[in-house]
């Protein structure tokens, strides 16, 4: 059995990624900041919750202490817990805005990581798997060709660039342990409702679901979207 947390699960993308998983045969563990709306979609999925705050130190040792003592190890990190930006441009940018994009999105990887290097260290095939965004690919947000460069969302997309780096700098410290970014795609969730669009989470989870269960010939410190690979 293969034993797996997903950050920010109760919705969206992680929420999909969690009903796919859990058809794959995973036991999946819901991380999510709000008991009643993890413990709510826990319950319509079948599965297991714990409270899991990517910004609160004590909340995130908590639920690590908790899937420690259930099942003594992890196979499968999927960090997903993020925020936006609540429009596009610069007005609405700000430092305390800021801090907490960059406290949730990207101090949350390393908290979550960090605690949850021991007992990916007691998996046979320990993989994690970092939802950053085409937003933060340095090289997606300079080419005319990619919608990413028709789009302004300053912090978010700094935040995410720091995620894909987080995503580099362990798989080169820790190469016992799978680490890769994903870029699901522009995708329909709470997330993206202010600007309209996308696409269903169904076909964005395709690819976080195919990065969450390579084996252990797998790739590492790779950024993939749908299509392939993805250049940072
Ligand atoms: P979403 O529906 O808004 O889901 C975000 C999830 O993160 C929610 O479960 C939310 O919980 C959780 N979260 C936020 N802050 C948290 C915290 N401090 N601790 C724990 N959980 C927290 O958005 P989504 O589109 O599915 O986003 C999932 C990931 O995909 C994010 O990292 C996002 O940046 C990335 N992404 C999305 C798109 C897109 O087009 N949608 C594209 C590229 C990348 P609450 O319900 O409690 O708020």
């Amino acid at each position: 059995m293969t034993i797996t947390l997903i950050t920010g699960a109760n919705k969206g993308l992680g929420y999909e990624t969690a009903r796919r998983l859990i058809d794959e045969g995973h036991t999946v563990y819901i991380g999510a900041r709000d008991i009643e709306r993890g413990q709510k979609a826990a319950t319509e999925l079948g599965t297991r919750f714990v409270q899991l705050d990517v910004t609160d130190d004590a909340s995130v040792a908590d639920a690590i202490r908790t899937i420690s003592d259930a099942e003594g190890r992890l196979d499968v990190l999927v960090n997903n817990a993020g925020i936006g930006d609540s429009r596009l441009g610069i007005d609405s940018v700000n430092g305390p805005a800021a801090l907490t994009t960059f406290d949730t999105n990207v101090v949350g990887v390393v908290r979550v990581t960090q605690a949850a290097l021991p007992l990916l260290r007691k998996s046979a095939n320990p993989v994690v798997v970092n939802i950053s965004s085409g937003l933060g690919s340095f090289w997606a947000v300079t080419n005319p060709d990619r919608h990413e460069s028709h789009t302004c969302l300053v912090v978010y997309g700094a935040s995410k660039a720091a995620v894909s780096m987080l995503t580099v700098q362990y798989a080169k410290a820790a190469p016992d342990i799978k680490f890769n970014a994903v870029e699901p795609g522009y995708t329909a969730t709470d997330l993206t409702a202010g600007f309209g669009g996308g696409r269903p989470v169904e076909e964005s989870a395709d690819v976080i679901v195919r990065m969450a269960t390579i084996g252990q010939d797998g790739p590492t410190g790779t950024f993939r979207e749908t299509a392939g690979e993805l250049a940072w």
